[in-house]
């Protein structure tokens, strides 16, 4: 995870927003040099991207995440993240928004903002205050557990967590490499109820075919 820390500046608060119009030169490290030879690059951490949803246009691979259960990610959650959320670019991912409800954070990965025309690129959920998220009602258990256990099968795709899949419980099933897994407590692995596959890896669902 360090490769994505891109900001200077560690004391920076998680909640600091970067504003549009904010001298965001400061963001990136980058300062303009008054020549008129500005790379593209530089562009993208100078100029935020708009806080105006409507200006987006969705990636393919947005609007499939949009349809698959246990996402997470509605239209709705997103366009609040892009009109309030916080801000912030980095090295390695771009700009991003980020917003936090009942507990569970929606990060909103944008693209193309230096054009006429960005795009959402992708977005995700992630737990950042267990407690919050289960007590509230905003989110179910199953909710929770879902994103807890997307979390940590994203976060080293090519690695089986038996462990980090063993405490979690999700009875509906949610969709990963078109497959529909479901998992129960103390259980190692994913089951697919389609297939009948077992899977302890990100990897493993999106390499192996799921039986229609
Ligand atoms: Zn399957």
């Amino acid at each position: 995870m360090a490769s994505r820390r891109g900001e200077p500046g560690a004391g920076t608060a998680p909640g600091s927003n970067v504003e549009k119009g904010d001298p965001v030169t400061t963001v990136g490290g980058n300062n303009r040099r008054g020549g008129g030879s500005v790379t593209s690059d530089h562009q993208r951490t100078e100029v935020p991207p708009p806080r105006d949803p409507e200006l987006y246009a969705l990636t393919d691979h947005f609007r499939e995440r949009l349809s698959q259960e246990g996402r997470y990610a509605s239209i709705p959650t997103v366009s609040s993240a892009i009109i309030e959320g916080q801000l912030r670019w980095n090295q390695s991912d771009g700009w991003r928004f980020a917003t936090v409800t009942e507990g569970v954070r929606t990060v909103v990965a944008v693209g193309d903002t230096d054009t006429g025309s960005p795009v959402i690129v992708t977005a995700w959920t992630e737990v950042v205050n267990p407690q919050t998220a289960i007590t509230s009602r905003h989110w179910t258990a199953t909710d929770v557990e879902t994103i807890r256990l997307r979390t940590a099968l994203s976060q080293s795709p090519e690695t089986s967590v038996p462990g980090e899949i063993r405490p979690r419980v999700v009875e509906e099933s949610f969709e990963m490499g078109h497959h529909h897994v479901t998992t129960e407590a103390g259980v190692g692995y994913l089951s697919c109820t389609d297939c009948g596959g077992r899977f302890r890896s990100k990897s493993a669902l999106h390499h192996r075919l799921c039986r229609d």
